[in-house]
């Protein structure tokens, strides 16, 4: 059985040469995430040739995903670690600035916003909130702080502000000149972190509009991390093309008991709306050091796809972890394990949440005929994709193979659960499209003698129209005379 839940996989250093980066896509990497609150513009431009040539060389269908950074504050250059002490006092002062005048050990803070932002008494955490300090006193670029959970910090490490609304756009200068880099780079999806708004999207839309004039846009997916942005996930996911469920920050931002929730509702918020939905941070992060993950984290891994999440995703894992390729096989092993319990334990996306329209109809048709003729397989030619992803969204019990000559589709349908992207020649007639349909199936070995798929297309064939016909076809039989609609043949 093919594996329907897709793996995201961040790079980083432990994964960027193109050895490993050849490993982790046999391995099932099928989306490659690209982290903008590190590296340089060259780095992510040498990272994403790698992936499309190697992807290429393979013949494998690798999506390759932009995480913008956002209003993320982050501690600045530390030459050396800082060992820091419960009750001790350290003064952060904005980065640009030189270190103030201070007795106590001096914290560069990369985001000068902060301090217009904070109060006496506030609560910052750091690293994921592995330290934790008050606010003493709060001046326009400084501060003093008490540790209240001590330890070490490094350079770069976060810092969240729980309960403190940031004074900052929610789309930065940076995030705006990354994504024009990225756009030019063609990347198939940008995700925009701590989004707080709809209004927040909008504005990255706006922009992704202001750089490329006309043509397909990267699919937009918000990350869902601040508290205050649940309050407005409908009107969010009414302009995104999917979110993902970002446990790091929105742990750090509301108590970790709160996160477990939160992501089933995230995802069937997302699954009601037909939106994707990708699960991540920490899901096997034992990994990083270690071969093989805890009984718990496995459990994350397959709860998330019961959930009804379409991808999983690996951070530290694969990005700067000892273990990046061990760390994609057993997310893959777990995802496969899980899937075939999917009927007896897993949230089915509803149907209705398609909308009403020919897609949409088109595409619960296969559904029911797929279930009701027990066939191999859903077979969708597509132009734009979305009949693929309308037809992902119903979770079918079969993989979605989708055939279509447009390599931007091919790429973006490596985000979908359960299709099988194909880059294939137009299809000029049915019997064209048969024959591919064969083609892929023999060659998959997942078809036995006289299994049936249901096709979906556009007819007639060019017209670039949402799919109006379904097809019951048995794989390998005498397609001659199909196209009996064509006086030409
Ligand atoms: C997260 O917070 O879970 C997340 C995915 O964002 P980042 O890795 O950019 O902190």
């Amino acid at each position: 059985m093919t594996r329907r839940t897709k793996i995201v996989a961040t790079i980083g250093p432990a994964s960027q040469n193109e050895e490993v980066l050849e490993k982790l896509i046999r391995a099932g990497m099928n989306v490659a995430r690209m982290n903008f609150s590190h590296g340089t513009h060259a780095q992510h431009a040498e990272r994403i040739a790698a992936i499309r040539r190697i992807s290429a060389k393979m013949g494998k269908c690798v999506g390759i995903l932009q995480d913008l950074q956002g209003p993320k504050i982050r501690v600045g250059n530390l030459p050396i670690p800082l060992q820091l002490t419960e009750g001790e006092v350290v003064c952060l002062y904005a980065a640009d600035d030189s270190a103030p005048e201070c007795s106590n050990q001096t914290i560069p803070v990369d985001f000068p916003e902060l301090f217009d932002s904070v109060h006496v008494g506030d609560r910052l955490l750091l690293d994921d909130g592995r330290l934790a300090f008050q606010v003493v006193t709060a001046q326009p670029r400084t501060l003093t702080a008490k540790v209240v959970v001590g330890g070490t910090l490094s350079s770069h490490k976060g810092i969240n502000l729980p309960g403190v609304r940031i004074r900052v756009a929610g789309f930065t200068p940076k995030d705006e000149e990354d994504l024009a880099f990225g756009m030019q780079q063609d990347v198939d999806a940008v995700a925009i972190s701590f989004v707080r708004s709809a209004d927040d999207v909008l504005k990255v839309r706006t922009a992704m509009k202001k750089i490329r004039k006309s043509g397909r846009m990267p699919l937009l997916i918000a990350k869902i991390e601040k508290p205050e942005v649940l309050t407005e996930l409908d009107r969010v996911l009414e302009i995104v093309d999917g979110v993902m469920v970002a446990r790091g920050d929105l742990g750090v931002e509301m108590p970790p008991e709160t996160v477990p929730v939160m992501q089933k509702r995230i995802i069937q918020a997302a699954n009601a709306r037909a939106k994707l939905v990708i699960t991540a941070t920490q899901m096997l992060e034992s990994m990083i050091h270690n071969p093989l993950p805890t009984r718990a984290e496995a459990s994350d891994v397959a709860n998330a796809i019961f959930d009804g999440t379409d991808a999983v995703m690996l951070s530290a894992e694969s990005a700067s972890g000892e273990y990046p390729i061990e760390a994609v096989t057993m997310m893959g092993r777990i995802a496969l394990e899980a899937e075939s319990h999917i009927s007896e334990w897993g949230k089915q996306p509803p149907r209705t949440s398609l909308g009403e329209n020919d897609a949409a109809s088109m595409v619960r048709a296969a559904y029911e005929i797929a279930r009701d003729r027990d066939v191999a397989a859903i077979a969708v030619f597509t132009m734009q994709g979305r009949t693929a992803e309308l037809a992902s969204k119903t979770h079918p019990r079969v993989s979605i193979l989708a055939f279509t000559p447009d390599e931007l589709t091919y790429r973006r349908l490596a985000f979908m659960w359960g299709v099988e992207p194909h880059l294939v020649p137009f299809a000029n007639t049915v019997e064209d499209m048969l024959k591919q349909v064969d083609g892929a199936m023999l060659k998959s070995d997942k078809i036995k003698p006289g299994q049936q798929v249901v096709l979906l297309c556009g007819f007639p064939l060019g017209a670039m129209r949402t799919p109006n016909m379904a097809l019951l076809h048995t794989v390998g039989s005498d397609i001659s005379g199909v196209n009996g609609v064509d006086s030409n043949k």
